[in-house]
């Protein structure tokens, strides 16, 4: 089976993880804040906080801005479920703004149109969380442009997006890697074993602001201290810590910072086979009328985490038929994602539909081909022509 996303490790990955096993530390250890620098370093930004999930890293970036009951947040419906339910765990509420259907990210003219109805209601967001689907950025400038207008925070979901660049403001300067904070108080990372680098589970946080890090830190070890600033005992033994804070162990151990790091030193040429793959399937399947290809960004660099195309309108009654032919035929195919205002958890919460209809729209003809940098050119070409072999059955019923 070409599974639709894949860990790529090494040789030299594994002996990595070895050396920790074989050391003194096995938990955060030494090979944690190597590799918060080396990430810090590979996107530009000031600091760079590793967790044992993307999801820890949401909660606690959340928490960071101080989301808190009566408050919400405003995402995309076209995302993993842990986006939002990182917002309920702080006890705040989720809204949607819907996709814009060229690009599959949250649609700016929508969250616009949102921001200026609700501010007449008062009830505006406290974050909004853009997130680069598939590894295609986001408009960080205009989004930016409306926090400073509508005073939220923002987060940047950035799970698909180790490795993307999105255009910068000042043109001379260029593109700038996603995790520099330009747009952003803080960006997530996930490094689940299917996103572009992987650390097993994890997850890692970036910002520019120390206050940020220094929060991020303090709560993912149970908010303990072992800064002598911040005890409210004098001259204290040197046994003496304090929890200052109700927090959680969202550490990430040494293994998997080791794992991490060795990762890391690949990126370029993850990126680089992504990018090849995809230019691959764009070049194969370009002229097939029976499909939409995703579009690639107009603006920055995807990361190519996910080759997600849709089915044509005719096609849409057949797409479970599809699905399965094309498993059967040992392609890993998947879907991204079910808008999340629909899963079963969501639903009772009742949202406005017309917050999720394009999204609802491309859900009903989404499918994830498989794209991961262990794959091979061939195995690119056995794919699409599956594909158009399956899709001609269909379209011909
Ligand atoms: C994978 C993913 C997450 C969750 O990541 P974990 O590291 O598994 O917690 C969150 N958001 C998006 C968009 C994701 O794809």
């Amino acid at each position: 089976m070409i599974k639709y996303g894949c860990q790529k490790l090494s040789e030299a990955d594994i002996a990595e993880v070895v050396k920790v096993l074989r050391s003194e530390f096995l938990t955060q250890g030494p090979a944690v804040s190597n590799f918060e620098n080396e990430f810090s370093k590979m996107c530009g930004s000031k600091d760079s906080v590793a967790v044992n999930s993307a999801t820890s890293g949401l909660h606690l970036a959340y928490l960071a801005l101080g989301l808190k009951t009566g408050d919400q947040i405003w995402t995309t419906p076209n995302t993993f479920v842990a986006t939002a339910n990182a917002a309920l765990m702080c006890g705040a509420s989720v809204d949607f703004v819907d996709i814009d259907p060229k690009t599959y990210n949250l649609c700016v003219d929508k969250l616009e149109l949102k921001l200026k109805n609700r501010k007449k209601t008062g009830r505006l967001p406290k974050i909004v969380v853009p997130v680069h689907f598939a590894g295609t950025p986001c408009d960080m400038e205009r989004i930016s442009h409306l926090a400073d207008k509508y005073s939220f925070s923002i987060v940047e979901d950035a799970s698909h997006a180790v490795g993307a660049y999105y255009e910068s403001e000042d043109k001379e300067r260029g593109c700038r890697p996603v995790g520099s904070g330009l747009y952003s108080d803080l960006t997530v990372f996930s490094l689940h074993p299917v996103k572009i680098i992987t650390t097993g589970e994890g997850g890692i946080v970036t910002t520019n602001d120390p206050a940020h890090g220094e929060t991020l830190r303090l709560l993912r070890s149970h908010g303990v201290t072992r800064d002598s600033d911040q005890f409210t005992i004098s001259k204290p033994g040197s046994w003496h810590y304090e929890q200052v804070k109700l927090g959680y162990n969202y550490r990430m151990t040494d293994i998997q910072a080791a794992l991490g790091l060795s990762q890391l030193t690949k990126l370029n040429e993850f990126i680089k086979m992504r990018r090849v793959l995809a230019d691959d399937y764009y070049k194969i399947l370009g002229n097939c009328e029976d499909i939409t290809l995703p579009l690639q960004p107009q603006t920055g660099i995807s990361s190519n985490h996910l080759f997600s195309i849709q089915l044509s309108a005719k096609l849409i009654n057949s797409k479970k038929a599809i699905f399965s032919d094309l498993i059967e035929a040992g392609i890993g195919v998947n879907v991204h994602y079910r808008p999340v205002p629909e899963q079963a958890f969501y639903n009772k919460m009742s949202f406005d539909e017309n917050d999720y209809s394009c999204a609802e729209n491309y859900y009903q003809r989404a499918l994830t081909l498989p794209l991961h940098p262990g794959m091979t050119r061939e195995d690119v070409i056995f794919i699409c022509e599956t594909l158009k072999r399956v899709l001609k059955k269909y379209a011909q019923k």
